[in-house]
């Protein structure tokens, strides 16, 4: 079993954590927030360090999930961050959902001193992180990296897969976002056209989703959206920064997403009447009176 290290054991990489934890490996584990960390410990086991770079000092991987690109940024790099402490042969793993360029820019850092790297974005909810059935979308610049931590994150993991260099497993997180974006407007529009036409939304569902309509929204988030329950699931607010990653990405590569940049749009309205923290199916609360 191996040495590692966990920062960030928010909603994603609290459970993300207790799986390695099971699987028998020792566990160090810091988050910001100590309390959270001391409660981690108490129920799982493994020791809390006082910093990132203490995390990396006492493991061989190490493994973490943040916010977004400046949260990656503040415990990778500086006096307290994981590269400092970073031992050569050691290997980072990052779960956040981040911009393809910080990847490759800890990509190199880590090269630099030795160490490796792979970008993990997930994905699956915090449903799939509390069961153990993320989809993982990897990238490194070394194929031997991904293979040696790929037993690891088995431990959550429903499939996971290198996508090619550093980076690429955030470019194929922002493929998966777009594809949610429309999906998620589309069976909004869908289910209010259902009810507004008079029909029963559950049984209509319950016929559509085994033909060519099915999808993993309509399948896990249908029944709730009928109903107006947002308070759960993957927060709007978290989507918008995901679309904004996915936006400066296509004006970089020449990728025309006009329906992503609606739905966006539609977004905004949401958080404007209060839905920052609603589940992204949330996209039909602005179409029902
Ligand atoms: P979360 O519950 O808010 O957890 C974020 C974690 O990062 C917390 O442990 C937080 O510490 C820590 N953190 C944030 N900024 C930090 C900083 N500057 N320095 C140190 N620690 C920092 O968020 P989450 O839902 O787990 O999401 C984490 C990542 O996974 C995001 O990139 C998100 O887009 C992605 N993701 C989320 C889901 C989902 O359904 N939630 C699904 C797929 C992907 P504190 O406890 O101190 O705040």
């Amino acid at each position: 079993m191996a040495r590692l290290g966990y920062v960030g054991l928010g909603i994603m990489g609290g459970p993300m954590a207790r799986h390695l934890a099971t699987a028998q490996h020792s566990m160090t584990v810091y988050n910001r927030t100590t309390e959270k960390a001391d409660a981690w410990v108490e129920q799982h086991g493994g020791a809390r360090a006082l910093t990132p770079r203490e995390v990396a000092q006492a493991s061989d991987v190490v493994l973490m999930c943040v916010g977004n690109d400046d949260d990656v940024r503040s415990v990778v790099f500086g006096a307290d961050g994981i590269l400092a402490g970073l031992k050569t042969g050691g290997v980072l793993v990052d779960h956040t959902t981040a911009s393809a360029t910080i990847a490759r820019e800890i990509a190199d850092a880590c090269a630099k001193q030795g160490c490796g790297f792979v970008d993990a974005p997930v994905s699956g909810g915090q449903a799939g992180a509390e069961n153990g059935q993320l989809t993982i979308m990897c990238g490194s610049n070394d194929p031997a990296t991904f293979d040696a931590i790929e037993p690891i994150i088995a431990a959550y993991a429903k499939r996971s897969k290198l996508l090619g260099t550093a980076g690429s497993g955030q470019l194929a997180k922002m493929v998966n976002q777009i594809c949610i974006a429309g999906i998620a407007q589309g069976l909004s529009e869908a289910l209010n056209f259902a009810m507004r036409a008079g029909l029963d939304p559950d049984d209509v569902v319950d016929v559509i989703s085994t033909g060519a309509a099915q999808s993993w929204q309509m399948e896990n988030r249908a029944k709730t959206m009928v109903r107006n329950e947002f308070e759960f699931g993957f927060a709007v607010e978290w989507m918008r920064k995901d679309l904004g990653i996915c936006f400066d990405e296509a004006s970089r590569n020449g990728a025309q997403l006009p329906m992503t940049e609606m739905v966006d749009k539609f977004y905004a309205e949401v958080v404007a009447i209060g839905g920052k923290r609603w589940d992204t199916s949330s996209l039909i609360a602005r179409l029902t009176d």
